[in-house]
């Protein structure tokens, strides 16, 4: 039998189908997957002369003898036990006549556990016993993760004749000769071998750095191909701006004064000029909550629509695409442009007649969520798309959108700022224009962070803002998973609020459980003023733009990420008046949370504290685990086995990522599809590790 990496790991001898179910359960079906299982630890194997006390160590040796020894606390069994450089006695606290059998004299066995003193004597206490030890001497052994019924035996075995067996295929250099000897690697299958049977842990770390390099590598080689096939061809819309023309006019009659921010000109220049080129824009936009993207967004699709074409506006919340749809839609009817909402909780009659509109293309511009990928939804001339908060969205939504007209023009929006590492890793396709700038007038949102006795104190400073005409939003962060329990819980604690701390205020409630009008109902009564505080479960929930509301109090506030903290207290800080978020924290909260919280309150530029927050939450995060599912797990294991500090890996990443992509970008240079014959295996490669849909995203 030929195995490659897809063979599945039943057929490795010594697995077979029952232990094969075992792997899949620690995700691991082919042989691939079996190579990238990485070690969790390394147990070294020693001479029965070189062992010491207290030391954790595998041994191979001969039964000589069994013996039952008995003592208050029930019978031990002892197995004396030669290697030929000297005798141990290993020992268990427990005896039974079955395993004894298992001990045939002169039988070779593995022995792994720590040594001990017993009696005064060097022992092996209670260890793990492989009757099936490996045939060679390996310095070290790994241990695996592992599941019930699999023990680190089988797994070993496997692995073992995974690298024999794919010793030819591991061989193949999949990386450009010329970045292996710059990086100073070690060939691919050593890298292997080692990572799984190491002479010592320098080559762990060594393996490590060359497989977790691969996996950056390639990943930046998949976006930066798949931004040279968007590079192709486009919509080139033509110059034109009446449409600009009388928004800027709207916008100014409504806020006299109103300019753009410089920030803002300069991206809408970036933008422009990427749709009037004969390419197919693929733009993300990245700003803080409340720095006038809509805005921008705006005049994008105006242009589009002035080009005779239509516009999509995905939001990944039915609550945002409305919020989106209420702000675009009295300027679009001012400019007599027909627009639509398109949602699941629109009425199958009207949803109907929108599709219709739509492909008759009379509506120019929907604002939808997910309702617009459906099937169903077609158009007559899409040509350009807004995705807002795209990191909820897959790669393949995306996709699914593109192919609903002809390579139309995207602009991905999201108010969350994105650390450098991350928009690489998650973004790398795209480019980036960055709105590093607020609207004039802003006064920074003073923050405060109330310890759990300090409760009183933050409701005293929200009653008392309440009292001058203040609205506010109330957000209790609902952990439970099961409907019922949150249903009772938000509605306790709604009642609690409302013959309590805030007694006599009017309040509103939102939670995940509300219908869809009765939510909309409440939140329209909140944005008339007819509600002084909105009380509200989770973060999406508050996704609306009410300039009066000045004043957010987050309960518990140590179970938000920093992340989301800052976005929701972007909330409110969308007028030109001062407003206040209030933290209030839990008792007993970890020194993490108080860090978490104590930065929050001093810090209020939206990309450090996205850079603080991934440094917080660990290399998984750092590199989207949810965008690469698979690849993900892999490389961030292999990135723990080569840095013992977390903290280091974000950096390491950075770096790796910066020389990738200048190698990858001399390598397009000269040949930006990879067609030529010595990129072949890149070619190969790419396609044997992702899905055609994934580096090909014009099937429009
Ligand atoms: P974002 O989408 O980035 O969160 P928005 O586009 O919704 O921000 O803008 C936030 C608020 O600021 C809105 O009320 C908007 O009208 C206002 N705004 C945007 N740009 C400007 C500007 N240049 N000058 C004054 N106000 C602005
Ligand atoms: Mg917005």
């Amino acid at each position: 039998m030929r195995y490659t990496l897809d063979t599945s790991v039943q057929y490795l001898k010594g697995v077979g189908p029952k232990i094969a179910e075992l792997f899949g359960k620690l995700g691991v079906k082919n042989i691939e997957d079996l190579l990238y299982l990485v070690p969790r630890d390394y147990v070294p194997t020693r001479s029965i002369k070189d062992i010491k006390v207290g030391e954790r160590v595998y041994i191979i040796a001969r039964v000589l003898s069994t013996s039952v020894e008995p003592s208050s606390k029930g019978d031990m069994f002892v197995v004396k036990v030669t290697d030929g450089t000297g005798n141990l006695d290993i020992r268990f606290f427990k005896y039974s006549p079955r395993a004894r059998h298992r001990f045939r004299w002169n039988k070779w066995v593995g022995f792994e556990g720590e040594i001990k003193l017993w009696m005064n004597k060097p022992e092996m206490m209670h260890p793990s016993v492989d009757f099936n030890p490996p045939d060679f001497p390996y310095p070290y052994l790994p241990i695996y993760p592992l599941t019930l019924g699999l023990t680190q035996s089988m797994v070993r075995r496997a692995t073992l004749a995974a690298l024999r067996e794919l010793e030819e295929e591991l061989s193949e250099e999949i990386l450009p000769e010329e970045i292996v000897k710059k990086e100073n690697f070690l060939p691919r299958h050593k890298a292997f071998w080692y990572l799984h049977y190491p002479p010592d842990m320098e080559y762990v770390r060594e393996a490590s750095r060359r497989l977790s390099f691969e996996e950056l590598f390639y990943l930046q080689l998949l976006l930066l191909y798949r931004k040279q096939t968007y590079r192709r061809k486009g919509i080139a819309f033509p110059k034109g701006s009446r449409f600009s023309r009388q928004f800027l006019e709207l916008l100014q009659a409504e806020n006299p004064g109103f300019k753009l921010t410089k920030a803002q000109v300069r991206v809408l220049w970036e933008i422009f000029r990427d749709m009037e080129s004969p390419y197919a824009m693929n733009r993300l936009l990245q700003g803080d909550v409340g720095s006038g993207k809509t805005i921008v967004a705006t005049f994008a699709i105006l242009k589009a629509i002035e080009a005779g074409y239509q516009a999509a506006f995905m939001a990944p919340t039915e609550i945002l695409a409305e919020q989106h749809y209420i702000s675009l839609k009295p300027w679009f009817e001012k400019l007599n442009i027909p627009i639509a909402l398109l949602i699941g909780s629109v009425r199958p009659k009207d949803k109907k007649r929108i599709h219709e509109e739509i492909a008759e293309g009379k509506i120019k511009c929907v604002v939808g969520t997910h309702a617009l990928i459906e099937e169903k939804v077609k158009f007559k001339k899409l040509g350009f798309v807004v995705i807002d908060e795209q990191h909820r969205f897959g790669v393949m939504q995306r996709v699914r959108l593109r192919s609903k007209g002809r390579r139309p023009d995207f602009l991905v929006m999201t108010a969350t700022p994105i650390p450098r590492t991350l928009t690489l890793t998650i973004y790398g396709d795209l480019d980036v224009s960055i709105i590093d700038e607020m609207p004039p007038g802003r006064k920074p949102i003073i923050t405060k962070w109330y310890k759990a006795h300090e409760r009183e104190a933050a409701y005293q400073f929200l009653r008392a803002q309440l009292d001058k005409g203040a609205q506010a939003y109330v957000v209790f962060p609902l952990v439970e998973e099961s409907e019922k329990v949150e249903l009772r819980a938000a509605t306790s604690m709604f009642e609690e609020l409302q013959k309590g701390m805030l007694a006599g205020y009017s309040l509103g409630l939102i939670h995940g459980r509300l219908p869809g009008a009765e939510k909309e109902r409440i939140m329209h009564a909140f944005r008339d003023g007819k509600l002084q505080a909105l009380v509200a479960t989770t973060v999406i929930e508050v996704g609306i733009d009410v300039p009066n509301a000045t004043v957010i109090l987050i309960e518990h506030a140590e179970r938000f990420g920093l992340a989301q903290l800052h976005q929701l207290r972007g909330r409110v800080c969308r007028s030109t008046k001062q407003a206040y978020c209030l933290l209030i924290s839990s008792p007993h909260i970890s020194e993490e949370a108080k860090e978490r919280l104590s930065w929050l309150e001093k810090e209020t530029d939206g990309f450090k504290i996205a850079e603080k927050d991934l440094e917080l939450r660990g290399p998984g995060e750092i590199l989207g685990v949810k965008q690469h599912g698979k690849m993900n797990t892999r490389l961030v294991s292999l990135l723990t086995r080569q840095f013992k500090d977390e903290r280091l890996i974000f950096k390491a990443i950075n770096d790796t990522l910066d020389r990738i992509r200048m190698y990858i970008s001399n390598i397009m240079k000269e040949d930006p599809l990879l067609t030529s014959p010595q990129h072949y295996i890149l070619q190969r490669t790419l396609a044997q590790r992702y899905t055609p849909s994934e580096f090909l995203l014009d099937s429009g």
